[in-house]
């Protein structure tokens, strides 16, 4: 069967009408900044503190372009008697961005949560070894790291959170003990004060009736 004529034409207008009553997805960036899902790779930041330096992350990085160095320092015996300990201390810790491929398995090593994704990535350079983030601006990518979702509510206590409220507990206890023993010691201290001041009273006549006595005066 001979097609229609203006068939092809009426098919290409509902194609144009279709798309143009649907919603676009072009986003006006940068005037308008985009929606981003919070697991977003953007760039890591080192939370330096939970960082011991165990070297894992930059071991297993596939692009070799985490640079770290440290030294060791001796820590005293924390008790007479007690052994010294020594401990690293981190000098350097920088990422490559310009090699980075974004893999996450840095992140995913590290054994004390100190390497976190930041949905941030405007941080373009003009010169390559600008790409190179050293510790001070990886800290500074810390502050843009999302919070973590909240914890399904039939979840279980993650076992941090735990330990963190019983050790809480724990020193609510003694504190509330101290108090109570301290308020104890002056309820104490108070009764004694005010026996003495009874006895003080209840001699004070006794006193002043004896040079009377001695005077001959009854
Ligand atoms: S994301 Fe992957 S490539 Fe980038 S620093 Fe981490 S391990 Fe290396
Ligand atoms: S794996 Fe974590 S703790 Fe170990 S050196 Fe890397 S960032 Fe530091």
């Amino acid at each position: 069967m001979p097609p229609i004529p203006g068939s092809g034409l009426a098919k290409g207008l509902a194609v144009t009408l279709r798309t143009m009553t649907r919603r676009s997805h072009t986003a006006q960036y940068p005037d308008a900044q985009p929606e981003l899902p919070p697991r977003t790779r953007g760039v890591i930041g080192l939370f330096e503190e939970n960082c011991t330096v165990c070297m894992l992350c930059a071991r297993e990085c596939p692009d070799w372009c985490i640079y770290i160095d440290s030294h060791k320092e001796t820590v005293p015996a924390a008790t007479p008697g007690g052994r010294e300990r020594s401990r690293n201390v981190l000098d350097r810790f920088a990422i490559d961005f310009a090699l980075c491929m974004y893999c996450g398995i840095c992140i995913e090593v590290c054994p004390f949560d100190a390497l976190f994704w930041s949905p941030e990535f405007e941080y373009a350079e003009t010169d390559i070894h600008e790409l190179t983030h050293e510790r001070d601006k990886l800290r500074e990518w810390m502050w843009t790291v999302p919070e973590p979702p909240a914890l399904d509510p039939g979840a279980e206590e993650p076992k941090e959170v735990a330990a963190a409220r019983k050790a809480a507990d724990k020193l609510a206890a003694a504190e509330a003990a101290a108090a109570e023993a301290a308020a104890q010691e002056a309820a104490a201290a108070r009764e004694a004060t005010d026996a003495h001041g009874a006895a003080v009273e209840d001699a004070a006549p006794e006193a002043a009736d004896a040079p009377r006595t001695e005077r001959g005066e009854e």
